[in-house]
């Protein structure tokens, strides 16, 4: 089912759903199971499965040299898919990248898709390579996320490459894009990134889902921005529990979000790692709480492979 259908059918009620990551290569997938378990309890209509950008590894070659070899270090996205909707019974959402594929090796990532009968899928331009100073995509690739907006909306239309038509049984993907409340690092300014969001819209996407924010006054400000501007998708918060005392310094550098100054001085004051996840479980519920009241669609959370924390925040919110 699709992710809009999940909203009309919650009629204005709150629902849950989150995102977890393939497991690095050769790790056991129980171990996602172990963690999405607990979740289910909450009633996820549908579950993201990230898709990792590929990098350079250096390999030893057992002469004592090192090769430098291109590589997907968390492999797996749409096989996770297949297994999770089999297993749970739920929808899933593959993550589909520009980066690193051509248009073709898109089309036949979708092809699999819709076999799979997957209904939505979330179009992503992906990041900069960690060794290129900006993002480049592969020969006849996707440039951005717009791009890759239309051609699974041409395929929806039953319009292949190369010029293959009207295919009797036609994909109807459900199309969701990244929205970013502190704009996209590269972005000039907010109303810059805003227009670009409005471009992803009118190219197909059918709702957005936000990056992670702390302060849900950046979330209400740019969804009265994007509104503004005539972007009337369902748009998704994206909600992070802090974890670690690391996230102060990373987030921010990462992501280019500002975190509350209450927030920073709540963590600055624990005194063990148990204190900064309890800090970082009780800020997240008050978001969510928050945001639940404004109405908003879904409560998207970013679980990073591990559901205890979320476990916590959806237990006091659902
Ligand atoms: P775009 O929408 O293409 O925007 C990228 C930048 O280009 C923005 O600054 C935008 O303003 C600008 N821009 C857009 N169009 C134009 C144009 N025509 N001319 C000039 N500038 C333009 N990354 C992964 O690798 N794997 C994942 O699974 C993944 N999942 C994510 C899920 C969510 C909810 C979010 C918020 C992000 C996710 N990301 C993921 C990160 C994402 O790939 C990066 O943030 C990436 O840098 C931008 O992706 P985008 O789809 O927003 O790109």
């Amino acid at each position: 089912m699709k992710v809009t259908d999940h909203i009309a059918a919650a009629k204005g009620e709150t629902l849950f759903s989150f995102e977890i990551v393939p497991p690095t290569k050769g790790t056991s997938i129980q171990e996602l199971y172990d963690n999405i378990d607990p979740l289910m309890e909450f009633k996820p209509p549908f579950i993201d499965v990230t898709t990792s950008r590929e990098e350079y590894i250096y390999v030893n070659k057992g002469n004592g040299l090192l090769e430098k070899k291109l590589t997907r270090m968390r492999p797996g996205t749409l096989g996770i898919c297949a297994s999770i909707k089999h297993k749970y019974n739920v929808d899933t959402v593959p993550h589909v990248l520009c980066g690193g594929f051509t248009k073709e090796e898109t089309e036949y990532l979708l092809v699999d898709c819709h076999y799979l009968g997957i209904d939505n899928v979330m179009a992503l331009r992906g990041d900069a390579m960690k060794d290129e100073q900006s993002f480049i995509p592969k020969e006849g690739g996707n440039h951005y996320a717009a791009d890759l907006v239309s051609q699974i909306h041409q395929l929806n239309q039953g319009n292949y490459l190369h010029g293959l038509k009207d295919i009797e049984h036609k994909s109807d993907f459900c199309i969701g894009v990244a929205g970013y409340p502190e704009k996209h690092l590269e972005s000039p300014s907010l109303t810059s990134d805003l227009k670009r969001l409005k471009e992803k819209v009118d190219a197909g996407a059918d709702y957005v889902v936000t990056q992670m924010f702390f302060d849900n006054s950046k979330f209400f400000e740019f969804v009265a921005k994007a509104r503004e501007i005539g972007i009337n998708v369902p748009i998704i918060p994206g909600i992070k529990p802090i974890a670690v005392q690391r996230h102060l310094q990373i987030l921010p550098q990462i992501f280019r979000i500002d975190l509350p100054e209450d927030l920073i001085n709540a963590v600055e004051k624990c005194k063990t790692p148990a204190d900064i996840r309890q800090v970082g479980v009780e800020w997240a519920i008050q978001q969510s709480l928050e945001l639940k009241a404004a109405g908003v669609p879904f409560l998207h959370y970013y679980s990073m492979g591990k559901s205890e924390n979320i476990r916590q925040i959806a237990s006091k919110v659902f």
